[in-house]
């Protein structure tokens, strides 16, 4: 298959999903996460009309996001920040779904850069997995509240990794489940808080996330191949 032809894929299966839910294709945000591809590759997907990309280390974004400087891109960032890059984040991304502290959140409102409030996911961890990121389950209701009071970032929704399964069915009550805990946050109407996006589902089941409820689906490998 082309590059072209795999955006064109993942697009029909993302309008079939929103079918199959009774949802609107223009609901659920593809996100082209680009992470290892070198910029020319972005360059091409932009050409096939693709406008929101994401990266998971700044490191690496930092050589890629200034190449593709002319380009009306939105970038997301969907991996563990440390907070000694979190200025330097701000400069690069115009999302951060990868919020997985308190601690992060501080960093990122309280560094210089960027303009605004900056829009940000709260990562939860839903098997409480002690290899993953994100907040507890427990943890992210607080969490939220706290994050939703600084001044410069605005609580935005839900990011979720599961743990891996095989078959994506496996993954369907985990996304459930994110999509009722953001249903109760945004009941406790927390100023600075919204919770009308789900960033949930990635190339092996992202179906399922948007039968779930998901916004935001970050899509690697199907869009661009095996990395
Ligand atoms: C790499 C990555 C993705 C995309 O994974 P694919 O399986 O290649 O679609 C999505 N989300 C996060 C956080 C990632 O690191």
């Amino acid at each position: 298959m082309t590059n072209p032809d795999r955006i064109t894929r993942v697009r029909e299966r993302i309008e079939a999903a929103c079918r199959r839910a009774g949802r609107r294709a223009g609901d659920v945000r593809l996100i082209a996460v680009s992470k290892t591809f070198p910029s020319g590759r972005v360059r091409e997907a932009y050409a096939a009309g693709l406008r929101e990309f994401a990266e998971n280390r700044v490191q690496e974004a930092e050589l890629k996001i200034p190449e593709l400087a002319e380009l009306d891109i939105t970038w997301h960032l969907i991996g563990h920040l440390q907070t000694n890059k979190a200025a330097r984040a701000r400069q690069l991304f115009q999302w951060v779904h990868s919020v997985d502290s308190l601690r992060v959140a501080r960093k990122l409102n309280d560094v210089a850069g960027g303009s605004g409030r900056l829009p940000i996911l709260l990562q939860v961890n839903l098997g409480n997995e002690p290899s993953k990121c994100g907040l507890n389950e427990n943890e992210v209701m607080g969490a939220a509240e706290e994050v939703g009071r600084l001044e410069r970032l605005e609580v935005r929704g839900l990011m979720l990794i599961p743990a891996f399964s095989e078959d994506p069915e496996g993954s369907r009550l985990f996304f459930g489940r994110l999509r009722k805990l953001a249903g109760e946050i945004q009941a406790a109407r927390l100023p600075g808080v919204s919770m009308n996006e789900l960033s949930m589902g990635m190339s092996h089941d992202f179906e399922v996330a948007i039968e779930e409820g998901a916004t935001m689906v970050r899509i690697g490998t199907a869009l661009f191949g095996e990395r």
